[in-house]
């Protein structure tokens, strides 16, 4: 399964593997001498690419105020723990320890991260949603608007739409997270929910079907 989304200069559409060449494209035609620095970042989730973002951002920003972007758009529930890996810096989850994992953190960006760079973001150590993220391009760019603030969303996957697990016909808009680690992908319709339900753990244990690679975990619901 892929995923298709928009460009936010020109609005056509793309698939998730060519967008990332035609957003570099825009942004070195409006390039600029001076201005600000800027990096176009691809985040997908590691394990289903079919999420992903493409950011411009601000090169010093946050490593936490990015964190705060990837909660708020796709990953919060219920505030569990989060860091930033970067590659090529030798250190393991089980090797960091809490001062190394604030001081990338509470770093800009552009400490770590140049064109080419890779890393992955973990949210919550117990059920973890994992991203990885590369640096795409560096640009120096007129100031984004205000209402963007030091992070613009230049292209997002659009929803991806699975069929009922059950009658093979609706569109799926709820999960059972009971059934998640046995069955490939048990999404039902609203009508088969509740016959699925009455043979499964029940109702309590559906969730909304949402557009992240946070869908149907824990106690994520959008
Ligand atoms: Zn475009
Ligand atoms: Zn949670
Ligand atoms: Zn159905
Ligand atoms: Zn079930």
């Amino acid at each position: 399964m892929k995923t298709k989304g928009n460009c936010s200069f020109c609005g056509n559409e793309y698939s998730g593997s060519g967008i990332t060449r035609h957003l570099n494209n825009h942004l070195k035609a409006i390039q600029l001498s001076k201005g600000k620095a800027y990096f176009h970042l691809r985040i997908q989730g590691k394990y289903d690419p079919i999420y992903w973002l493409n950011l411009l951002v601000e090169q010093k920003t946050s490593f936490e105020e990015l964190d705060r972007f990837l909660r708020k758009i796709w990953l919060e529930c219920c505030g569990h723990l989060s860091a930033f890996e970067i590659d090529g810096l030798s250190r393991g989850w089980g090797w960091i320890d809490e001062e190394e994992e604030d001081e990338i953190m509470y770093s800009k960006l552009s400490k770590y991260l140049d064109e080419g760079t890779t890393f992955s973001h973990t949210y919550d150590f117990g059920t973890s949603t994992e991203l990885k993220g590369k640096v795409q391009g560096a640009f120096v760019l007129p100031t984004l608007s205000k209402e963007d603030g030091p992070i613009k969303i230049l292209a997002r996957n659009e929803a991806p739409l699975f069929v009922c697990f059950a009658c093979k016909k609706e569109v799926a808009t709820e999960i059972c997270t009971a059934c998640y680690y046995e069955a490939d992908e048990p999404y039902f319709c609203e009508n088969c929910m509740e016959k699925h339900a009455e043979t499964c753990e029940g109702e309590e244990y559906f969730l909304p079907l949402v557009n992240s690679p946070r869908t149907g975990v824990c106690g994520y619901d959008g």
